[in-house]
């Protein structure tokens, strides 16, 4: 049976099926336990206190003799210290060369809605409306349901009406410094290029985060916001809403998709229920996909602090720009004391069914998560919820929770998301089409109606990382210019928008 090593150096290979004890493997290997698919066999002789390396990083020392063939799982291993951040300006390199500098993208356009003064354009034509406050959620629910039977017909060029339905807005400590983080994540989230710049907001009227914490002079104003506390009664809240509604939509589905240069097109990636062929087939996939829009202009976001945390080295090693170093030494570490404050560190990642799946602990997960961002160097890094300034490969450091990272990412511009799951996410996000990736054919067959793309023939044997990042590269631009649709959408799968929220709720 097959074992695949990383790195010549590893001293452990996953078994690519689950096996019995006494299963005869490569490398002239017996496995001495009933062993796991996806976890880590040991190709020789190990001690109690051996390193033990994949990917040619250390993931932990040995906390017990091991013999070759035997089962290697998350008890035997401890975990390394984490990575300093005071030195990481030191792995400035400023003439950093680009390592895929000759890869050429097959295609270098693709069929996009314009907006009106926004460097992205959108993928979709949907009318947002916007909360300041989960307070008006239930009005504009209700609301929207009617849009949607009553006036959605009448605009056939409108793909859908989406409620911006989120936690934030009042009761919670608007002036703390982190409080930045929500109120630019609403902000932003208003803007994303797939509302094509009509802005639609709706207000209680008491909230703390007030409307011109979101919104410019000129923007607010009653072209484009309803206060519900200044509607006689819930008739008239709806009758407001239907009229703005169908005003905006009326605009909305005037605008035509055009062809446009990859350099308009924003994406983010992100991984989820993750396990050991995430590293070796799913997100290395995703990292040839994105090579190849980044060469071609696009704007490829990367996240998930707590996955790269260990790996943070190697990030600071990519920054085209000195300041980046910096910032990505402030990110790790605003996220260090975050997770300090309770008590926790970045061990509090890895999930049960993560280490189902194979991976020990969070240097593993952390080394397979780094190989989605491919091998582009990274033009800025940013914080969550913020916009970038730069195209090309960014690291936008939100959380890893998939539901936080996706909200995050829709508010620093993406109009689409690939996502990688290697134990099955039925994940989706309302306002922008989700690919999901899957990093064994287990999976890829069992959910067929849900995985868009199973990356599990590279671990089959069957195909190679860029046979299938070129397959995924094409249907990411099929799927942004609207010619096709994601398992998400078609299936109407969509998660709730958890805005990040890290500061006090009162
Ligand atoms: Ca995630």
């Amino acid at each position: 049976m097959r074992l695949i090593r990383i790195n010549d150096n590893d001293n452990v290979a996953i078994v690519t099926a689950s096996c019995p004890k006494g299963t005869p493997l490569d490398f002239g290997i017996t496995a001495l336990s009933d062993t796991p698919i996806g976890h880590k066999i040991a190709l020789a002789d190990l001690k109690q206190g051996d390193p033990v390396f994949r990917y040619g990083v250390l993931l932990g020392h040995l906390t017990q003799d091991v013999k070759k063939g035997a089962w290697i799982n998350e008890f035997m291993l401890d975990l390394p210290s984490v990575p300093a951040l005071d030195d990481l300006s030191s792995e400035y390199n400023p003439s950093l060369e680009n390592p895929v500098a000759g890869l050429k993208a097959p295609r270098t356009t693709f069929m996009g809605y314009e907006v009106p003064g926004c460097r992205y354009a959108g993928t979709r034509n949907i009318l947002g409306i916007t909360m300041t406050v989960q307070c008006a959620a239930g009005v504009v629910e209700v609301a929207v349901r009617r849009m949607k039977k009553e006036l959605l017909p009448r605009y056939p060029n409108v793909d859908d009406i989406v409620a911006v339905r989120h936690p934030y807005g009042c009761g919670v400590a608007i002036n703390a410094p982190d409080a930045d983080i929500p109120i630019r994540s609403v902000r932003n989230l208003a803007r994303n290029p797939n509302f094509g710049g009509q802005l639609m907001v709706v207000a209680l009227g008491c909230e703390k985060l007030t409307l011109d914490k979101i919104l410019s002079p000129e923007e607010n104003n009653s072209e484009n916001v309803i206060v519900l506390q200044d509607c006689d009664g819930f008739a008239a809240m709806l009758d407001a809403l239907m009229i703005m509604a169908d005003r905006k939509l009326s605009i909305l589905n005037g605008r035509r998709r055009t062809e446009l240069p990859l350099s308009r097109l924003c994406i983010g990636l992100q991984c989820g229920g993750s396990d050991a062929f995430s590293g070796i087939t799913s997100n290395p996939s995703a990292g040839y996909a994105s090579d190849l829009l980044v060469s071609a202009g696009a704007t490829v976001m990367f996240s998930e602090v707590t996955e790269v945390r260990d790996g943070v080295h190697a990030i600071a090693r990519r920054c085209l720009h000195g300041e980046d170093c910096t910032k990505l030494a402030y990110e790790m570490r605003w996220y260090d004391e975050y997770l300090a404050k309770n008590q926790v560190d970045r061990s509090a990642n890895p999930t049960p069914g993560n280490k189902k799946g194979g991976l020990s602990n969070i240097v593993e997960k952390a080394m397979g998560s780094i190989a989605k961002s491919g091998r582009s160097p990274i033009s800025q890094v940013i914080g969550p919820g913020e916009l970038p300034t730069r195209s090309g490969l960014i690291f936008a450091a939100t959380p890893a929770s998939d539901i936080v990272c996706g909200p995050c990412q829709l508010a620093s511009g993406i109009t689409l998301e690939v996502f990688m799951t290697g134990r099955g996410t039925p994940y989706g996000l309302a306002i922008a089409p989700v690919l999901k990736v899957s990093s064994k054919t287990e999976l890829g067959d069992r959910w067929r109606d849900l995985i868009d793309v199973n990356a599990g023939v590279v671990a089959d044997g069957t195909s190679s990382i860029s046979e299938v990042g070129t397959d995924l590269f094409n249907l990411i631009l099929d799927v942004a210019s609207g010619t096709k649709q994601s398992k998400a959408e078609e299936l109407g799968l969509f998660n709730d928008f958890l805005i990040f929220n890290p500061a006090p709720i009162t």
